[in-house]
């Protein structure tokens, strides 16, 4: 019998469950609300349990949370301000419950994942996926492996020069306030502008500024991490006008400095798209649960 996987997208507001094996062998998905832990992953539990042969659970999940399997506390979201989950071992409540390995790692490394096996990664070794939505966070892969370190990542978190006479929004960041989170993610736009960003016209100067918040933070990216590719997904950049913007930027603040031609000449195939779409969150839980599970 083929082994089956599932996968759980865990986020802030809703989780996807999923199993299957690729993206056109999907057998059974379902989402539902993110509420009480002990509600959410009973219902997560209760919907594998219905199918045999499950070999191993992939979570990408929100955080932070401890991703390193030699931690005591892996499989555990760790210091979120979302009430009721701050230290909930999320990983290891599914493992008992279905007694099959779990991997656990960032939503948005799990959709670099997916993008690498399925997507708009194929083939590279080092890339990075942002997913720019309620938060902004950063995952990938450098020399082939998936983005680790003392814990993971914090791309969303890093430090922007912020012009103040030009934009005075303070952000909205509780740790940082202007950090890329706090002045780039969709709850910031809203709060900025006063109405949510899908409600904002095309050519809004709302989209100006995010690029160029954006743009600052891929200069970052492209001169610490040489990534081969960078992936922008989540919920913000569904406003298609924000990828011409954010790559003619990108190019300016570069100012000819690094000699690719894929950034020179081919920036359209240098920052992208998911492959996959909306779907990169819950097949790179199932990507991840392939890392596992095939012994
Ligand atoms: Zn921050």
């Amino acid at each position: 019998m083929k082994h089956l996987f599932g996968g759980i997208e865990a986020g802030g507001t809703k989780f996807v469950c999923a199993v299957g094996t690729v993206p056109d062998d999907i057998r059974a998905e379902t989402r539902f609300p993110t509420t009480t832990p002990a509600e959410t992953l009973g219902k997560a539990a209760a919907f594998f349990r219905e199918w045999a042969g499950i070999t191993a659970v992939g979570i990408a999940s929100f955080g932070p949370l401890d991703p390193d399997p030699q931690s005591p506390t892996y499989g555990h979201i760790t210091s979120t301000p979302k009430p009721g989950w701050a230290n909930v071992d999320l990983g290891g409540a599914i493992q008992r419950a279905l007694g099959v390995p779990i991997v656990f790692d960032t939503d948005t490394n799990g959709a670099a994942l997916a993008e690498w096996r399925w997507g708009a990664a194929q083939g590279l070794d080092n890339f990075i996926y942002l997913t720019i939505g309620t938060g902004i966070g950063g995952g990938g892969l450098v020399n082939g492996k998936l983005l680790h370190g003392l814990v993971h990542p914090e791309m969303g978190h890093i430090p922007l020069p912020h012009d103040w006479a030009q934009d005075p929004y303070p952000g909205r960041c509780p740790y940082h306030g202007d950090c890329l989170e706090g002045l780039a993610a969709g709850p910031a736009i809203a709060e900025r502008w006063g109405v949510p960003g899908p409600e904002l016209p095309a050519d809004h100067p709302a989209w100006e500024l995010e690029a160029h918040y954006l743009a600052l933070a891929l200069r970052v990216f492209i001169c610490t991490l040489s990534p081969q590719r960078i992936i922008l997904g989540g919920g913000v950049m569904a406003q298609r006008q924000l990828f011409p913007l954010v790559r003619q930027k990108t190019q300016a603040y570069l100012n000819g400095y690094i000699q690719s031609p894929t950034i020179l000449r081919e920036i359209d195939k240098y920052i992208v798209s998911p492959g996959l779409g909306s779907r990169a969150g819950v097949l790179g839980a199932l990507a991840l649960a392939q890392l596992r599970g095939r012994g």
